[in-house]
């Protein structure tokens, strides 16, 4: 059964001045998704989020939240960190929270619950301007679960936080997911992408360059390295080679092997030994997010 429409983006296009930032973009986002949007710096995730946040507004295409034209019932649902977040330095986290929990209409009594997920129940009353910028971050991520959203959406949550803020928040994240909820979090960081989200969306100068599962584009095609006693001959066999998309020479007898989508190493080790050639090596690379972003950068 398909998943329920969160956001579906749909021919987004935003210029600033003569800069296109983002142009004719779409994008799908399902109910309980961690959807991760990548991107080198510059690429249009910020603007994206931003957006359908309401704070920016596009020049052309649409952006629907829960199947409907975004409004204030939409915006409820969502609890949102993009850019800097903005607290009131002089009060206390406390006080703080207090009037964020106002203006979304619920009681404080969620406040300990947020300040324990965010690790920082102990500075309850400590100043917001006395918090270092990790706990200013962890700060402004729990307090987007205030209310109990539906959707999270994080733009680079991950800026500053120390190893353990960052396995706060991957524990934050797939506990909201266990729960049914939806996140959105633009980062740079592919490899705890690659660890937490489902989804993936990569733009590239302001269009989407790839989206998909992440274990679909980690279960893609494979790369081997493999060495021979007679790279002469592995040469000219691997340029007539059938089951791979391409392939380098790395020294004389050692090459780096790109094999075409459903075939295995076994496959081409098979194949070579078929014509003559034996493997003396035969190295799987892991596929990773960093190397299928770094591919598509190219
Ligand atoms: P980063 O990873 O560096 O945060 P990003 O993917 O979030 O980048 P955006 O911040 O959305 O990218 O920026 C997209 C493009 O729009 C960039 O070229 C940026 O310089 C430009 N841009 C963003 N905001 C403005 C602005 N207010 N005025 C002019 N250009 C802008």
């Amino acid at each position: 059964m398909a998943k329920a429409p969160v956001l579906t983006i749909r021919g987004l296009t935003k210029h600033y001045g003569g800069l296109v930032a983002l142009n004719n973009l779409d994008l799908n986002v399902g109910q309980g998704d961690i959807y991760g949007l990548l991107g080198p710096n510059g690429s249009g995730k910020t603007t994206t989020l931003s957006i359908v946040m309401g704070i920016l507004r596009q020049n052309r295409g649409n952006y629907y939240w829960f199947d409907q034209t975004p409004g204030y019932q939409s915006r409820m649902k969502i609890g949102s960190l993009i850019e800097e977040p903005v607290f009131y330095p002089y009060l206390t986290l406390n006080d703080n929270l207090k009037i964020l929990a106002r203006i979304k209409g619920i009681s404080d009594g969620h406040i300990n619950q947020v300040l324990g997920a965010s690790n920082l129940l102990k500075r309850k009353y400590s100043r917001f301007k006395d918090l270092s910028s990790g706990l200013k971050q962890r700060l402004a991520i729990g307090a987007t679960l205030l209310g109990d959203p539906d959707v999270l959406v994080l733009d680079e949550p991950t800026k500053s936080l120390d190893p353990e803020g960052f396995s706060d928040l991957r524990n934050i994240i797939q506990q909201e997911s266990q729960k049914g909820k939806t996140v959105i979090l633009a980062s740079h960081i592919l490899d705890e992408v690659e660890k937490v989200c489902t989804h993936v969306g990569i733009l590239k100068s302001g269009e989407l360059a790839m989206e998909g599962k992440v274990e679909d584009i980690l279960s893609g095609k494979q790369v081997v390295y493999i060495s021979t006693g007679d790279g002469e001959k592995a040469r000219q066999v691997l340029a007539e080679c059938p089951l791979i998309e391409k392939y380098e020479q790395e020294k004389s007898s050692d090459f780096k092997v790109l094999l075409r989508q459903k075939n295995a190493p076994a496959d081409l080790n098979q194949y070579m030994f078929n014509q003559g050639v034996v493997l003396s090596r035969l190295v799987k690379q892991k596929n990773t997010l960093e190397s299928e972003f770094l591919q598509l950068m190219k």
